[in-house]
């Protein structure tokens, strides 16, 4: 087993004199500095839906492995010129499973099934339809290309092609191509481990009896579900209250139990905002002021060797911020790259006015081919998420939106939701 290297110290640390960094030199700067952290094993490729590739995989056959029939017809040798053709049927035929013993001579025929190997001296195949059998006649009309409705071996895939490299996530029809082309194991890495922590003396567990100056802890299990669907482990740290010693307690376990922690809450600069403190009295954090709304503050660490991403404590800026940075640097350092979600180009629904200075992200929802944006741009609003199917990117510099103009629309499907 190989041991993954380990990420600097000062992985996240920021050229001096920086205020406000924008979103794209954010990524720029996560995908520099990050790389994959989690080791390599064997998985079974009938297991392996969402697994990460740790090695390319080689066809271990060709696709098709052998020549064969596209169609119900009948094989003959050659293409037919425009007009009558008649050809001597011989006995038996070939079926899949059930390959013909014998060969076809010039001026013979056979009758074949769909996916019978091609008998010998056969390379094109008439469709049943197009003949007329008398006997031991078969009666045609031209024209025919030669090799019609016949397959070739590897015409799909060659043995020996490379068909994934290292990095791709592993997709249900992938499992399809490779158990087609003979790949029953593939190298793949260990699934990433993420500890979740939500800070702040405000919260409390969802479904308990709340105080009215409570509010339930929405991160940790939506975040959960999220790290779920791009198929890490999660190890649940709980909640934390706004007290030094049990955020550095509670990282220290995090840090022992997973290879990424990713804390929500008080990223900020505040007096309760602990994350960023403890982060910082170790040395190796920065408090990235990213030109993003919603989000801003993200706190980012190395914690005993082990990366950490505090996030904002709002849920909507939690959620934003966990597509739009943590999910390329979790890629990263799950073995895959760091790549952005695809947008698709849509008219927008509505008119906005937007000053330059921050890339902006509104919750959005796609609805009869143009994009709407949820009334409020209100990051407290959580119901906006839920409402959205997606986000609009919005550019760093102003920008007046109107109605009709093609705008980023980027569906939560691209970010793997
Ligand atoms: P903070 O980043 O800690 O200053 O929190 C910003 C806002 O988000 C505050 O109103 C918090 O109460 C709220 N908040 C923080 N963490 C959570 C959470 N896990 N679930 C729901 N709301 C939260
Ligand atoms: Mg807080």
């Amino acid at each position: 087993m190989t041991q993954a290297p380990k990420l600097r110290n000062d992985c996240f640390a920021l050229p001096a004199g920086v205020h406000w960094t924008p979103v794209e030199d954010a990524l720029a700067l996560l995908e520099a500095r990050l790389q994959t952290v989690v080791d390599i094993e064997d998985s079974a490729v009938d297991a392996s839906d969402g697994r990460i590739l740790a090695k390319a995989v080689m066809a271990r056959r060709s696709h098709p492995p052998y020549a064969n029939s596209a169609v119900d017809g009948y094989a003959l040798f050659g293409g037919l010129a425009q007009g009558a053709h008649c050809f001597e049927l011989r006995d038996g035929r070939a079926a899949a499973g059930e390959a013909f013993a014998g060969s076809v001579a010039p001026g013979q025929a056979l009758r074949i099934l769909t996916g019978a190997a091609l008998p010998e001296g056969a390379d094109t195949v008439v469709l049943q339809e197009d003949v007329f059998v008398e006997g031991s006649k078969l009666y045609v009309n031209g024209p025919l290309k030669q090799g019609a409705n016949a397959r070739s071996s590897g015409e799909d895939v060659e043995q020996g092609a490379v068909l994934f490299s290292a990095g791709h996530v592993i997709q249900p029809q992938d499992i399809g191509v490779l158990v087609s082309v003979g790949v029953v194991q593939v190298k793949v890495f260990k699934t990433l481990r993420v500890a979740l922590i939500s800070t702040g003396a405000e919260l409390c567990a969802p479904g308990i009896d709340s105080r009215l100056d409570q509010i339930f802890d929405a991160n940790r299990p939506m975040l959960r579900a999220v790290l779920q669907r791009w198929g890490m482990q999660v190890v649940d740290m709980g909640i934390v209250p706004d007290d030094a010693s049990l955020v550095r307690q509670a990282l220290d376990e995090a840090a022992e139990q997973a290879d990424v922690i990713l804390t929500s809450g008080g990223a900020s600069a505040g007096d309760e905002d602990h994350m960023s403190s403890i982060l910082s009295e170790k040395g190796n954090m920065a408090l990235w002021r990213i030109a993003v709304k919603p989000g801003r503050p993200l706190a980012l660490g190395m914690w005993r060797g082990v990366p950490v991403f505090g996030l904002p404590g709002n849920p909507v800026a939690a959620f934003v911020c966990t597509l739009v940075f943590a999910r390329p640097a979790l890629m990263q350092l799950s073995g895959s790259s760091f790549t952005g979600p695809q947008a698709l180009n849509l008219p927008a629904a509505f008119a906005k006015n937007k000053k330059a200075g921050r890339r902006e992200y509104l919750r959005a929802r796609l609805r009869n081919g143009s994009v709407e944006a949820f009334a409020s741009e209100g990051s407290g609003r959580v119901s906006g998420l839920s409402w959205a199917n997606g986000l609009v990117e919005l550019p760093d510099a102003a920008i007046q939106v109107t109605t009709g103009q093609l705008i980023r629309f980027i569906p939560y499907s691209s970010f793997g939701l």
